[in-house]
């Protein structure tokens, strides 16, 4: 993961379907974002900028320092820059085990009363921030300790090594575990469901492409290929006549990992229908949808956007919206819409664009390519609004603090 923002710099990685490792990463990275920028952090896109150290940006950098059996280390340093003020480095080592799903600190690697030992045979005189242990693949405990304590220049660290025998005796019950499995190859979760790729749209700017009307024989394929091209995430509101037409275009949709939500069965106002018909609308075309890919949609888009406290009431699903209107449908041209998408996007934005004219498809590689220029990780919906809960009948047109956008959360 990158982040290049106006207030923060850098790099760190996550596991897919490690979910608390995650949740520990991102928590120690929003704690510093909150810090150095004396708010609730805001992600901000901006071009991607060569990176500039000197810059007076929070850096951040993450690693995976170990992985080894049911056991994976990862390492978070930030930094506030040299010019704030000297100590600002803060820096968490989370220990994650993929047989229990918890985390745990990696001062838990080490039995305390012999805390005094390892100082010994680390050689150091000052008291070791335990937060940085890992084994090397025979079993050798390797620190992390800043060369001086404190203040810590960003960036002056050496690394100690303790023999894996000598160690043995210091460790904890997990700490020997651990080191048991350095020489294994790293047994990664077993996904409870469909694994999304984490993101944390708090952190990084996130933008969510969607696609409303489809499938079209014509048109649709096309577009999956494009977006598996880029990298990208998108978000299909497929029409249930359409998706029972053409159901190998919604499967392939939902086995590349894209999200297919509902949009109604033949495209009516349901602002016009009864609560009988509007049920019926949303069913059949669930249906029709799990028919075809094996899962049920758990989003809903009306159509035209129509909502009002009938059609709240009966679609029993998380209403979808857009905080992004291309208008690609109207002007069906791409010197009118790109800039449209580009002048209306912001961070945590969902943007509406069909996928059943070709106006449209032929041009999404450059709609894409600007979004992603322009700093956009481009996700689906559930990734956009991962950890805010969607509750069925609550409209839904963005994310964060923009207008009739949804914050997460406490932030
Ligand atoms: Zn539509």
């Amino acid at each position: 993961m990158k982040l290049q923002s106006p207030k923060a710099s850098g790099s760190w990685a996550y596991v897919d379907g490690a979910t608390s490792f995650n949740a520990a990463i991102d928590k120690q990275l929003l704690a510093a974002l909150d810090k150095y920028t004396g708010a609730p952090y805001q992600p901000a896109a901006g071009p991607a900028q060569p990176a500039n150290p000197g810059s007076a940006k929070l850096s951040v950098q993450g690693s995976l320092t170990h992985a080894g059996g049911n056991f994976l280390i990862g390492r978070l340093r930030t930094s506030t820059p040299t010019g704030k003020g000297p100590g600002n480095t803060v820096e968490t080592t989370v220990v994650y085990n993929s047989g229990t799903g918890a985390t745990v600190s990696s001062a838990e690697l080490i039995v305390p009363a012999h805390l005094g030992q390892l100082m010994e045979a680390a050689q150091s005189s000052a008291p070791l921030p335990l937060t940085d242990l890992a084994f090397d693949g025979a079993g050798n405990l390797t620190l992390t300790v800043p060369n001086s304590a404190p203040p810590l220049a960003d960036t002056e660290y050496r690394t100690l090594t303790v023999p894996s025998a000598t160690a043995r005796p210091w460790l904890s019950e997990l700490g020997r575990s651990v080191q048991d499995g350095a020489a294994l190859p790293w047994k990664p979760p077993t996904p409870e469901a469909k694994a999304l790729r984490h993101i944390n749209c708090d952190i990084v700017a996130c933008a969510a492409l969607t696609y409303d009307d489809g499938p079209s024989q014509g048109t649709t394929p096309r577009l999956l290929t494009m977006l598996e091209q880029a990298g990208a995430g998108a978000t299909f509101f497929a029409v249930g006549g359409a998706a029972n037409y053409s159901p190998q275009i919604v499967k392939a949709e939902n086995d590349a990992g894209f999200t297919v939500g509902d949009h109604s069965w033949n495209h009516p106002d349901l602002r016009k229908l009864s609560p009988a018909a509007i049920v019926d609308q949303i069913q059949r075309t669930n249906k029709a949808i799990k028919a075809a890919s094996g899962e049920a949609p758990t989003l809903m888009r009306p159509p035209f956007g129509g909502v009002n406290q009938v059609v709240r009431a009966n679609v029993e699903m998380p209403i979808i919206l857009w905080s992004v209107d291309s208008q690609d449908w109207l002007t069906r041209d791409p010197a009118k819409y790109i800039p449209a998408i580009m002048n209306q996007v912001s961070p945590g934005a969902i943007i509406l664009e069909h996928d059943i004219h070709a106006t449209t498809v032929d041009h999404q590689p450059e709609v894409i390519s600007n979004l992603q220029r322009a700093g956009y990780n481009l996700v689906t919906v559930p990734q956009l609004f991962s950890g805010i809960d969607l509750e069925p009948g609550q409209v839904f047109s963005c994310r964060g603090h923009g207008k009739d956008c949804t914050p997460s959360p406490g932030r």
